[in-house]
């Protein structure tokens, strides 16, 4: 049985817990901010090693989706839930029935979605219990409109940062070449660019090696690998004091999330000439198509349209950026907070 204890946390709307001992789990639902529209984000399953962990993860991950879902424009709000078990030995069917009555108390103030460790086959016991899932619709697989909209990235900052409208013969070195980061290499190589990649599981490059030619680095190598443009499609927390003065590109733009240490590093590429764009302006297009089947009648045309206003949005951050002499992380965070703190009727 479900026990729900409503949290007061200081700048979030509504975080709540659920303690589980009959199946064996603890679970939050954050919503951070809903003036956009309902909150949307994924459940993470995760077995952390506390319960203060859990909940500090939570919170930044539905914050981090409020600032995503407003920079795309969506007329939805930030959300997230995380659930603390162990994944191995949890009954999971049980589990995810009791997450459906979780995320129904909430009334379609929060939507849920697949995360690490929750799949399509989850989301569908979920929604025997609640209304509020996304992605077990028409939308499918999200990571080819990321990789979509990582790709449009890169032509926003080659057009800002190079002064050039192709992508022909520049060289992109790509960490991780999973779901986003394989299909990023293909449409670079399509379109004519050197692709340099590295990855830790060799499977995945032997994959990517059936359909792109591309020149093998190891992890390692990948931040001193001359390359006009470093895409991270693997880790967070790869931008930092260590890598930094390393990097051999003029420009970072890849869908990895939270790709930034510390805000300091942002700083610091910039004083570096290196222009980065944004990880959560770069990798919001999974996201914006999963937002095309809520309420609506799902078309992957214009989801695709839709995404790749990614770049338009990307060269409106390059230019303010440069017109205020900062950052363009710091302009990004701006242009977030302005469209998340008016109401959507505004
Ligand atoms: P994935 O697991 O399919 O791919 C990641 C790849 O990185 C794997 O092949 C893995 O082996 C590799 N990798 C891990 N550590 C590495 C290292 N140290 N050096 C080199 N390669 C390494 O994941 P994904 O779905 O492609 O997501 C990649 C990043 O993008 C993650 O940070 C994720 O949160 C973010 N993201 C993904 C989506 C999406 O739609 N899939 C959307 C938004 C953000």
């Amino acid at each position: 049985m479900n026990h729900y204890t409503r949290l007061q946390i200081k700048g979030y709307e509504d975080v709540v817990r659920c303690d589980n001992s009959d199946v064996g789990f603890t679970a939050w639902i954050s919503i951070h901010n809903s003036n956009r529209g309902p909150a949307l984000g994924g459940c993470r399953v995760w077995n952390y090693d506390n319960k203060d962990e859990a909940l500090i993860d939570v919170l930044r991950l539905s914050r981090g989706m409020t600032y995503k879902n407003a920079l795309a424009r969506l007329p939805i709000g930030g959300g997230k839930s995380v659930v603390h078990t162990d994944i191995t030995t949890v009954n999971r069917a049980a589990m995810f029935a009791a997450i459906g009555d979780f995320v129904e108390t909430f009334d379609g103030l929060y939507i849920i979605a697949e995360d690490v460790n929750s799949t399509l086959e989850d989301m569908e016991i979920v929604k025997e219990k609640t209304n509020h899932v996304a992605t077990v619709g028409a939308s499918g697989n999200p990571s080819p409109f990321t990789a979509y909209g990582v790709y449009c990235a890169i032509k926003a900052c080659v057009k800002f940062k190079l002064q050039r409208d192709t992508l022909d013969g520049l060289t992109v070195a790509v960490q991780g070449v999973g779901e986003t980061g394989g299909r990023l290499a293909e449409l670079l190589y399509k379109d004519h660019c050197n692709i340099i990649a590295t990855d830790i599981n060799q499977e995945n490059l032997q994959r990517l090696a059936g359909r792109v030619d591309f020149q093998r680095v190891p992890p390692a190598e990948i931040y001193t690998t001359g390359c006009d443009i470093f895409s991270p499609c693997a880790l967070g927390g790869i931008l930092n004091e260590q890598t930094i003065p390393a990097l051999l590109c003029q420009i970072v733009a890849g869908s990895a999330n939270n790709q930034l240490l510390t805000d300091k590093d942002g700083e610091r590429l910039h004083r570096r000439g290196i222009l980065y764009a944004p990880d959560y302006a770069v990798n919001a297009g999974g996201v914006i198509n999963i937002s095309c089947e809520l309420g609506t009648q799902y078309n992957r045309e214009k989801a695709k349209k839709r995404t790749s206003r990614i770049e338009s949005t990307l060269l409106e951050i390059f230019r303010t950026a440069k017109q205020r002499s900062r950052p363009p992380h710091v302009i990004a965070d701006c242009l977030a907070e302005n469209l998340f703190s008016l109401r959507a009727a505004a």
